[in-house]
């Protein structure tokens, strides 16, 4: 695996991310390939016995077995970490796997944590069932009040967990802030960046400990493979995150990774298009429906905050039909928007939170969170935001005929 290209921070970490994302974490073998190499093995041979028993010592440099580490997951592992800011990057299997693992790596019974209440829909099952389950208590807040995490913090506090902007009602909890209280009483903040990417956001450098990706959403974009990723720095993953998933088998498939390093090649590129397009579906749609969410915009309730921490209003606008049947008819009318329940794919995809990626989540938090039954979120994808906009036209005269 020589030479390296792409490993050595000290010159890949004054690249742009743009360049970051395409060539940070290449390594060559001696075959010199250009794209990045697919090594779909379990296991490794060596030299000698010496050198293997070097390896578990941890004296020596080298793969052991892909549930560890395998060559291409690294070079997934070190492109993220670039991207990030951050020392460490671990890849799962799928974003959830990212998302409990860097909860119950660190928990232990008698714990406390104190999550926003608008998360995604398996993020608050964790939050409201699982960790119980361990004896960690957990308390629920509105994330957009920082008065709130404020009085939820107890002695016995150990995290925040949250996620900005929120699924799907696109809330926006002020980093800078959260982090302070948490960090007042010694507690870790747990961030789900999913709906910003690091194109947008960098909780790191606003206080957060810990970042959490879901790959599946924007860094595939492509709706091919599930990932996850876990971002932190090396004490962090020194105390608590290594053992937890290489233990339990937390890690990625080297297919995946491979195929999220070409999602990454283009990240950037996408997300910033996407973002444009949304913003003109947001412009059309806002004289179309009752109410619009979409943090790029002025008569976005948080837009101020929103753009302190983001670089553009995302890629995913929602918004409030009158009822269930209003927004069904209107998702059954589209051409071209897919109906479909992920987010960050170059396709627009459409959905209606209240029976699918909210369906877990009781009515009667569906409602505290604002999640109504007319609600639809919006992916906006690649297409040209014209023919979006005449396919939404199209199905929205429908419901007003
Ligand atoms: C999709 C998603 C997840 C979970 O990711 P999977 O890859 O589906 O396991 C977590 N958080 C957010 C915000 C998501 O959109």
């Amino acid at each position: 695996m020589k030479p390296r290209t792409g490993v050595d921070r000290s010159i890949t970490q004054k690249w742009r991310p743009a360049t970051q994302a395409i060539r940070g974490g290449t390594w060559r073998s001696d075959f010199g390939e250009t794209s990045e190499a697919l090594f779909l093995t379990s296991g490794f041979s060596y030299e000698s016995a010496d050198e293997v028993a070097a390896r578990f010592r941890g004296e020596a440099e080298g793969f052991t077995y892909s549930r560890q580490t395998n060559p291409t997951v690294s070079m997934f592992e070190e492109r993220m970490a670039l991207l990030e800011g951050a020392e460490v990057a671990r890849a799962t299997g799928t974003g959830m796997a990212a998302m409990a693992t860097a909860l119950l790596c660190q928990l232990r019974a008698g714990d406390h944590v104190v999550a926003a209440r608008a998360l995604f829909g398996s993020c608050r099952w964790l939050v409201d069932t699982l960790l119980p389950q361990y004896g960690i208590e957990t308390t629920i807040v509105d994330g957009r009040d920082n008065e709130a995490w404020a009085k939820a913090r107890k002695p016995n506090t150990k995290v925040f967990f949250l996620e900005t902007p929120a699924n799907p009602t696109l809330d926006i909890v002020d980093l800078r802030a959260v982090s302070d209280l948490a960090h007042e009483i010694g507690a870790k903040v747990v961030v789900d960046n999913v709906f910003a990417t690091p194109v947008l956001q960098k909780p790191m450098e606003l206080g957060a400990d810990i970042v959490c990706y879901s790959a599946t959403k924007h860094i595939d974009g492509q709706g091919r493979v599930l990932g996850g990723v876990i971002l932190c720095d090396k004490k962090f993953d020194d105390e608590h995150l290594y053992a937890y998933f290489r233990h339990t088998g937390q890690i990625m498939s080297a297919f995946n990774a491979w195929v999220l390093l070409k999602g990454l090649e283009t990240l950037d590129m996408r997300v910033r298009r996407m973002c444009e397009n949304a913003a003109k579906v947001a412009d059309f749609l806002a004289g179309r429906v009752p109410t619009l969410l979409y943090p790029g915009r002025r008569d976005f309730p948080q837009h101020a905050l929103a753009m302190q921490q983001m670089a553009a209003g995302g890629t995913i606008l929602s918004f409030h039909l009158e009822s269930e049947r209003q927004a069904f008819d209107l998702l059954n009318a589209l051409e071209l928007i897919d109906i479909s329940n992920n987010i960050g794919d170059s396709r627009s995809l459409a959905t209606h939170p209240a029976t699918t990626t909210h369906k877990a989540v009781a009515p009667e938090i569906q409602r505290e969170l604002g999640i109504t039954p007319g609600m639809i979120r919006l992916s906006v994808g690649l297409e040209d935001p014209q023919d979006v906009i005449e396919d939404l036209d199209r199905a929205l005269k429908i419901l007003t005929l």
